[in-house]
């Protein structure tokens, strides 16, 4: 493990050695090839899909070394994830299906992709009735199989144990889109933001979680979530149906594309989604968070302005903390200019040796990235190739 320190002339970062960002990089170069030596997808375009994602994982994680820098690198992972999962979800629905909408049947027989969004909701109904409402309804026969969804509960877990809330940045799929939207303008449009909007998450997860155990289904599936609009909806058959996709698309339209091209902010992930909430108790298990060394802070709050989830208030830095929301993207740490905002593993100092934390870190992460969305990104390459290959 290397432990040497960031360099810390403000605006004057060497990059580190190539020699040494090559071997910092080579666990991650073995683990991509690995993952992607038998390509998932058939035919030349599943082979190119999988060099092609190999060598991008590879190259961002190199240059997170190289540059000492990581929001920026990570980033275009996580928009490439969140841009091409559509992509490679919508084909494979509609070969299966040939549409988008799902049939209430198909539901209730438990033939729907597993979505970590609802896990939340499953908690209440499941310790009542011993019923796992995924993704449907409980109506005799539906659900996931037990095995299955012990499986894909059991990897969510190890995940969460590990990176808690960061989660939403190095696996969440949905997340993408909007931090792509977010990064497009050069500045906020919309800068004044009430804080009380925080709550939103907190209060959403309440609702859908009690609106889940009265309705025995996954609520927040059925009427709020804003991907609905470009992975699978309740085929509009009706009034009803048609009401909850107008839900879904208003949504998406609102906060995944228009709001954070206005205030530069994960707004469907900070203000909004019920999952990212939950996943933040989670950050109470993880080892790994950023903090603030009060010894260097001037404070400046750039990192407060630089973080998509308004995870950082003035009290929070002067506390030399973040808020729990906090997803570990790295962004706070790249825009201080004094270093001060560090990564760190809980019960060491703070400022000991935040590049070991960082690299901890990252090895955990994008490899859970490499293994997840790495996935996604050459199922979606795949697909765009399949039409010119
Ligand atoms: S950007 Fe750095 S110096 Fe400025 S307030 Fe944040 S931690 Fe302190
Ligand atoms: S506090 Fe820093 S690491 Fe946490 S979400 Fe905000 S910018 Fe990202």
């Amino acid at each position: 493990m290397a432990s040497e320190a960031r360099p810390v002339q403000p605006g004057q970062i060497a990059p580190r050695s190539i020699g040494r960002s090559v071997l910092l990089t080579l666990p991650i170069a073995v683990w991509s090839l690995l993952m992607f030596s038998h390509s998932r997808q058939p035919g030349r375009s599943g082979q190119i899909a999988s060099i092609l994602t190999a060598v991008f994982m590879i190259a961002l994680f190199f240059m997170m070394m190289r540059t000492w820098s990581t929001y920026r690198w990570r980033r275009w992972f996580f928009v490439a994830m969140g841009l091409l999962f559509p992509v490679g979800f919508i084909h494979n629905v509609l070969v299966m299906r040939g549409t988008m909408g799902i049939p209430i049947e198909e539901m209730i027989a438990g033939r729907t992709p597993f979505c970590y969004l609802p896990i939340p909701l499953l908690i209440l109904p499941a310790a009542f009735t011993k019923t796992l409402v995924f993704p449907g309804s409980i109506l005799p026969g539906g659900g996931m199989s037990g095995a299955g969804m012990a499986a894909m509960a059991g990897v969510w877990l190890a995940i969460t144990i590990v990176v808690g809330k960061g989660w939403c940045s190095y696996v969440c799929f949905f997340g993408g889109i909007e931090e792509g939207m977010a990064s497009l303008p050069a500045r906020a449009k919309l800068r004044k933001i009430d804080p009380r909007w925080r709550y939103g998450p907190w209060a959403v997860l309440l609702a859908m979680v009690l609106l889940s155990l009265a309705l025995f289904e996954p609520a927040y599936c059925m009427w709020l979530c804003p991907f609905k609009a470009v992975s699978e909806y309740v085929a509009a058959r009706n009034t009803v149906g048609m009401v909850q996709n107008g839900i879904f698309v208003l949504l998406f339209a609102g906060l995944v594309v228009v709001l954070p091209l206005l205030t530069k902010k994960r707004t469907q992930c900070a203000f909004f989604c019920p999952f990212g909430a939950f996943q933040s108790i989670f950050n109470k298990t993880s080892v790994f968070d950023v903090k603030i060394d009060q010894t260097r802070c001037s404070p400046c709050v750039l990192c407060k302005s630089a973080c998509p989830t308004m995870s950082l208030t003035d009290e929070s830095i002067a506390r030399g903390e973040t808020l729990i929301s906090c997803m570990k993207c790295g962004a706070c740490v790249d825009a201080c200019p004094k270093h001060a905002a560090v990564w760190h593993i809980k019960g060491t100092e703070v400022a000991h040796k935040p590049e070991r934390a960082r690299l901890m870190l990252l090895y955990a992460a994008w490899g859970m990235a490499i293994m997840f969305g790495g996935g996604i990104i050459a199922e979606g390459l795949a697909t765009i190739l399949h039409v010119f290959v």
